[in-house]
């Protein structure tokens, strides 16, 4: 999505004067590929009208040179704000309060991930000193409190439900009322998402919920249903009125369109991603950094938090990117170090959607793998000097200095000796520089090293 977005922002920038027919063509590109992330088709359309209104008011008022070098800018940071604001209703999400009973019931249709996510809340909440436990009030599919007894088992978390009671209204009254005595403060209630009919599982919901009084709900929304996501999210809306959602597999081949459309039908916001079947694939949802990954921008705040944990493991070889980074500097020798350490950590693929310009190398964890061996391959092939370059040597500029024509034969020599090509040798001068940018915008006042700090 983010390579097909910038491709067409920047076969704008390349037409020498900026008129509607070009706009208009580039609009339709990006939204096509929205569409085809699963973003719903009519949220597209007035995000198209809504972003060619604002860019042509933007670049209104003079189309002199400096205005033109911005064309880029103005359309990429239009389309980017309004797809945050899509996926950021304004609206705050209940917290839990520590030292009483915070009833969370979660919903959604069955299979979407409800009762995996349950334990991956109570286990997210007692890690930070929430006293945590689950109330399996599903007694439509048999094996139910099963499985919640064996994952909350592995989880080490407090669980309550029956095997003979088959009135869930009961059981969920029943472990509230014994949880709420006991004095737990994250009492999560999961329910069965399933019936013969429809409108009798909305009616359970509400008799459930009516029975144990949730401080918050959770609609829990399986990412690959795509397109549907809006009308089931609305469904669920009316039935339980939920305050809050989790998008689960995120993990899997869904795009997060269908996130973004069930965020703007119910104005609810996301509070969590799921990110796989193990407990610790609990994400916190931020709308920035989603939408910034989504495009192909990064993700800083993941990023840091992804170079704590490599700091933790080995702290001698981190700090000396680190010191690089407070001084503005990061070459390419910096960022193999970096790609090192991530092959080193092992899950590759979620690492590679966080850098930008990366979340579009599709594959598998091993082609994944097997291209980050090819860009340190090419590394291995440079001199010192190139090493501890920022990348620039490899390209010829114009006369002026600043417009490159293409790379040189340093680029060539690397590719002979890393048995590569002069086109993978620049897609990996150009996710060099993405990053780079990036990590140097995040070494400054406000960003990286600050945000590291300030989490320690
Ligand atoms: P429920 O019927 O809504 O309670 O759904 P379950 O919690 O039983 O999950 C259904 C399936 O989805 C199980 O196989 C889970 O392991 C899987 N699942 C749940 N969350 C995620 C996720 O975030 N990523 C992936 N890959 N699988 C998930
Ligand atoms: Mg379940």
């Amino acid at each position: 999505l983010g390579r097909r977005i910038n491709s067409a922002i920047s076969s704008l920038n390349r037409s020498p004067t900026i008129d509607d027919k070009q706009l208009d063509a580039a609009l339709k590109e990006i939204c096509t590929a929205l569409l085809e992330s699963d973003v719903n088709v009519k949220l597209v359309a007035s995000l198209r009208s809504r972003v060619r209104t604002k860019v042509k008011a933007a670049l209104e008022g003079g189309a002199d040179k400096a205005k033109e070098a911005q064309r880029r800018n103005v359309v990429q940071k239009t389309v980017f704000d309004e797809l945050v604001s899509l996926v950021n209703p304004g609206v705050e999400p209940y917290k839990p309060k520590k030292g009483q009973s915070n009833i969370i019931m979660a919903v959604g249709l069955q299979g979407n991930g409800k009762t995996t996510t349950c334990t991956k809340l109570a286990v997210y909440y007692q890690k930070r000193g929430f006293k945590s436990c689950i109330v399996c009030a599903d007694t439509f599919r048999a094996g139910a409190f099963d499985q919640t007894r064996q994952s909350a088992t592995k989880a080490k978390v407090a669980y309550f439900g029956s095997y003979t009671e088959t009135d869930p209204v009961v059981i969920a009254a029943q472990g509230v009322e014994k949880f709420r005595k006991e004095r737990f403060e994250i009492i999560i209630v999961d329910t069965s998402g399933r019936h013969k009919q429809e409108k009798d599982l909305f009616a359970e919901m509400e008799q459930i919920s009516a029975a144990v009084k949730p401080d918050m709900t959770i609609l829990v929304l399986d990412a690959s249903i795509g397109q549907a996501a809006e009308a089931q999210s609305r469904a669920f809306k009316e039935a339980a009125d939920f305050g809050a959602i989790i998008v689960t597999k995120m993990d899997g081949h869904a795009k997060g369109g269908g996130a973004i459309s069930a965020v703007a039908a119910t104005q609810t916001p996301i509070i969590f991603l799921g990110t796989g079947e193990h407990l610790s694939d609990l994400e916190r949802f931020a709308p920035e950094p989603f939408i910034s990954k989504m495009l192909g921008m990064g993700d800083i705040q993941g990023l840091v938090e992804q170079m704590q944990e490599m700091a933790q493991r080995d702290p001698e070889k981190q700090k000396e990117v680190m010191k690089n980074l407070e001084q503005g500097k990061f070459s390419i020798k910096d960022w193999r170090e970096q790609m090192g350490n991530v092959m080193s950590m092992g899950s590759i693929s979620k690492f590679a959607s966080m850098i930008p310009g990366l979340p579009d190398m599709a594959g598998s964890e091993e082609e994944i793998s097997s291209k980050f061996k090819r860009m340190i391959y090419m590394t291995d092939s440079m001199t010192a000097y190139e090493l501890e370059s920022d990348g620039l040597c490899f390209v010829d500029m114009e006369k002026d200095g600043k417009t490159p024509i293409g790379v040189n034969w340093r680029a060539q020599r690397v590719a002979r000796g890393s048995g590569t090509s002069v086109a993978e040798v620049e897609e990996m001068l150009f996710q060099y520089r993405m990053m780079a940018n990036m990590a140097k915008g995040a070494g400054g006042k406000n960003g990286w090293i600050q945000a590291m700090q300030k989490m320690q």
